[in-house]
């Protein structure tokens, strides 16, 4: 039990460590420093989004913040309109606004109970973490701290190789989409837009894009050339717990021998996505089975099919997308971007077509990259990260995935763990492999909750 500790980080899931702790019954007055970068609390990249046509990719009845009060987020969306169901894709934007609802009630309380919380709405630049505790610098205020709790989501997204320094500064080359379509236009030009990547970022980008871009044409590049798979209007009910699946998968941790028991069940299941739902509480002991080779393997080989199999679109977000495939404005390629250059007023892509020896050549207004999250500390571009990794305050995961840390949330340096120094969300990827949407942050919220002031 800590007397003061930091919360480094705006977005879902420090809010929701924040509300799991001040919704707690506490014996004395809590301390705590939330640091929160600047924007609207809670909202983050996810749900800070303006746009209607942003939808959740998870049901409604699946998106509270908190473990025991389940139903949070429908109760909320119910209150604004009735007809709402659990089974329903509702808007980031509403998502957003539960978020801050929530911690704003939080905050309240906190005050009414007398417990100390600190809101500073900027950027942390250095911690020291230490056996002892941690120390965090914003600005000129250096703050000793008992604990403190690193959420800061995913790191800035880096260029892929092979884009031209020309290119990155052209202005038609988009590492960050995010940035881009907040501050995006309307405009009636015919653009032809390549995406680079065909996951749930590139879907975003297509339908925001095609509504400001009446005229746009879109090209979806990946290796496979597959948008991630819809999700059912309505789920479909398992027809068991899926407990021999993972006993058979925990026995023999290896990847081909997955693909198959997978595929066996998924043969034996009318709607395999059942069989993929069904790992969901059990992926975090599954990926500490895998040896370290084998991980490697899953994510060569099998990380694109798990990605669009487990991260599923909504019923209407699906159909707008083939109704822009039917209308030719979006095709999609198989294939590899080899390299962006300026050509002229436009950008060239040197792309290599799956099973070709040959490059092409395609000519394009803006290039975006849509490759998903990044999580590789040593290629970071975050200014508190790189100072975390240049002295050696973190150790980056052999595999890219965030920093070395234990399962209860501790980070780890040099082969040791820092005793009062834990992260949350994207950073844990190495540790959990699925640690960025709700349902397992919400989970890691409470088990940090426990590990900062008890249950
Ligand atoms: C476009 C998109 C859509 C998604 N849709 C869903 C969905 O439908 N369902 C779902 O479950 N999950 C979804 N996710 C996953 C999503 O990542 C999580 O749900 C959630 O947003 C993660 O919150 P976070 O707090 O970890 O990170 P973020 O929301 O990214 O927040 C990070 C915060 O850290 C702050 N920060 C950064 N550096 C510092 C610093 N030095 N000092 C202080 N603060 C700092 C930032 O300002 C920001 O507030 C989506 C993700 C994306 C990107």
């Amino acid at each position: 039990m800590y007397r003061r500790v930091a919360i480094i980080g705006g977005g879902a899931a420090s809010a929701a460590l924040l509300s799991e702790i001040l919704e707690r019954q506490h014996a004395s007055p809590v301390h705590l420093d939330w640091y929160t970068g600047g924007g609207s609390l809670g909202r983050g990249i996810a749900y800070g989004t303006r746009s209607d046509r942003h939808l959740l990719n998870v049901r409604a009845a699946s998106m509270s913040m908190f473990v025991a009060r389940p139903r949070g987020f429908l109760d909320y969306a119910q209150r604004g309109d009735h007809s709402i169901a659990g089974t329903d894709f509702l808007p980031r934007r509403m998502y957003g606004d539960y978020l801050e609802a929530e911690v704003r009630r939080s905050l309240d309380r906190a005050a009414e109970l007398g417990h100390d919380v600190r809101v500073i709405p900027f950027a942390v630049d250095a911690i020291v973490p230490e056996n002892d505790g941690v120390t965090v610098i914003q600005g000129e205020e250096s703050t000793r701290v008992d604990a403190a709790v690193l959420a800061l989501g995913a790191l800035p997204p880096q260029p892929l190789g092979g884009v031209t320094e020309a290119a990155l500064t052209s202005g038609r080359y988009i590492v960050d989409p995010w940035r881009f379509l907040a501050s995006a236009q309307p405009s009636a030009e015919p653009f032809d837009v390549v995406l680079v990547g065909m996951g749930l970022t590139s879907v975003d980008v297509v339908l925001e894009l095609a509504e400001l871009w009446p005229k746009a044409r879109f090209t979806a590049l990946s290796r496979h050339g597959l948008l991630p798979e819809p999700h059912l209007a309505v789920s479909s009910a398992p027809t068991d717990d899926g407990s021999d699946l993972i006993e058979s998968m925990l026995a023999a941790p290896d990847i081909r021998t997955w693909m198959r028991l997978l595929r066996e069940a998924i043969r034996q299941t009318p709607d395999w996505r059942v069989v993929i739902d069904s790992l969901r509480p059990h992926t975090p002991s599954l990926w500490r089975a895998l040896p370290r080779e084998e991980r490697a393997r899953f994510l060569r080989h099998a990380r694109w099919a798990w990605e669009r199999a487990r991260h599923r679109m909504a019923p209407q977000v699906a159909e707008a997308l083939a109704r822009l495939e039917r209308e030719g404005r979006l095709v999609r390629r198989r294939g590899r971007m080899q390299a962006v250059d300026v050509k002229g007023d436009a950008l060239q892509l040197e792309l290599r077509p799956k099973g070709s020896a040959f490059n092409e050549q395609v000519t394009a207004d803006y290039v975006i990259q849509t490759i998903g999250l990044n999580t590789d500390v040593r290629r970071a571009g975050h200014p508190l990260v790189n100072q975390l990794f240049t002295n050696g305050h973190i150790t980056p995961d052999a595999l890219g995935l965030g920093a070395e840390g234990t399962l209860e949330g501790r980070l780890r340096h040099g082969g040791a763990t820092w005793p009062h120094f834990y992260a949350i969300g994207s950073m844990l990827r190495g540790t959990h492999w699925e640690s960025t949407a709700m349902p397992e942050i919400r989970q890691q919220a409470r088990n940090l909750a426990d590990q900062l002031f008890g249950s």
